[in-house]
């Protein structure tokens, strides 16, 4: 037997027996590439929306979708894709990141982005920045040229401008549109904070204190020719936010995760739900450990898990196989895809 054991472990040293020379996280080349979208989800109602709105908002992701896919349909790297399919809607004021960034309580812009490469599983992000144009590309640089995972405030916005991210004035973040949002949302959040001291007015508490007019966010996952996976998130947050807070778009496995292994994720909704499930590392563990599939474990975390706490929102995840899945529980979730066949789609509601 000891004579056996030995024969076999001198082949396998000396690679006499068939193994294939490849590492666990390594997979096979000429995958059919996938991208993934989302542009926020909340109470996104067709009875509330302007034919014009609505093509602009499709319009907005299939630009994003184009400029993605085309890095991956040239064999570029997950990576790239999702970078590049983030800034095109970070520029477009119509979501809620980069240029179209939610207000803070203080009428200020804090943005918040993260990054996740699956076949390393090395990670970027920032916090509470406010001069970075594309903050996605700042995560970017925190993931490649530092040793660390997530900078924040000051310091982050003084690094990514070191780094060689275009920085602007913080009047860059203002819009009209979102400016309003933050008139409505404190009037609503002062008319929650009366009933709280009203108990018996429930059922307004209840309606004021529905958040997902706040929401937003953009994100993309991908999956490139050569299996590799990545995901990338960018908000302003929540509008009306206060001191200094932060959601789960930059922590890596709650709104961003990617791993070769199982899936990449990007999520969008009320982020203190996403952070308290760890949202997107929970799927990617369900699928790794409990052997569930990408549809399954995202569906029971996003259409049953979440809502049990109370929280709302979706995601968007592409596997290793190239399966999309695209749950919500909101009304509503900008999002698109190219699927492995190159069929483009976007949609908007339920
Ligand atoms: N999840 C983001 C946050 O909580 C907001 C959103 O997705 O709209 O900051």
């Amino acid at each position: 037997m000891k004579f056996i054991c030995f024969i076999i472990s001198i082949s396998l040293s000396l690679g006499l027996c068939a193994q294939p020379a490849v590492t666990a996280k390594q997979v096979p080349t000429n995958k059919k590439p996938v991208l993934v979208i989302h542009g926020g989800a909340g109470t996104i109602l067709k009875s509330q929306m302007t034919p014009e709105r609505e093509a602009a908002y499709k319009a907005g992701m299939m630009e994003a979708l184009g400029v993605g896919y085309n890095i991956l349909k040239n064999g570029g790297t997950s990576l790239d894709a999702v970078e590049a399919t983030v800034k095109v809607l970070e520029d477009n004021p119509l979501f809620n990141a980069g240029k179209g960034a939610v207000f803070t309580a203080a009428g200020t812009n804090e943005l918040d982005a993260a990054i996740m490469n699956g076949a390393d599983l090395k990670a970027g992000s920032v916090a509470g920045i406010t001069t970075i144009k594309n903050p996605i590309t700042a995560a970017r640089a925190v993931m490649e040229k530092t040793e660390h995972v997530m900078l924040m405030g000051k310091g982050a916005d003084d690094f990514a401008k070191s780094a060689g991210c275009e920085s602007v004035d913080p009047s860059y973040f203002f819009t009209e549109a979102r400016f309003r949002g933050l008139q409505n949302a404190r009037r609503n959040d002062s008319l929650k904070s009366i009933n709280e001291l009203v108990p018996k007015q429930e059922a307004s508490l209840k309606q004021a204190s529905n958040n997902d007019y706040k929401y937003g966010t953009v994100g993309a996952v991908a999956l490139d020719s050569k299996g590799n996976l990545a995901a990338a998130t960018s908000t302003g947050g929540m509008t009306n936010k206060k001191f200094g807070r932060i959601g789960d778009a930059p922590i890596i496995g709650a709104g961003t995760y990617a791993d070769n292994a199982t899936c990449a994720i990007s999520c969008t909704g009320w982020g203190e739900y996403f952070i308290r499930l760890v949202m997107a590392k929970s799927i990617s563990d369900r699928m790794a450990f409990g052997k569930q599939t990408l549809k399954q474990a995202s569906n029971e975390m996003v259409m049953k898990k979440l809502p049990e706490l109370g929280g709302d929102g979706g995601l968007v995840a592409v596997d290793k196989d190239g399966n999309i899945a695209m749950p919500f529980n909101t009304a509503g979730m900008y999002r698109g895809y190219v699927d492995k066949n190159g069929k483009m789609v976007v949609e908007i509601y339920k």
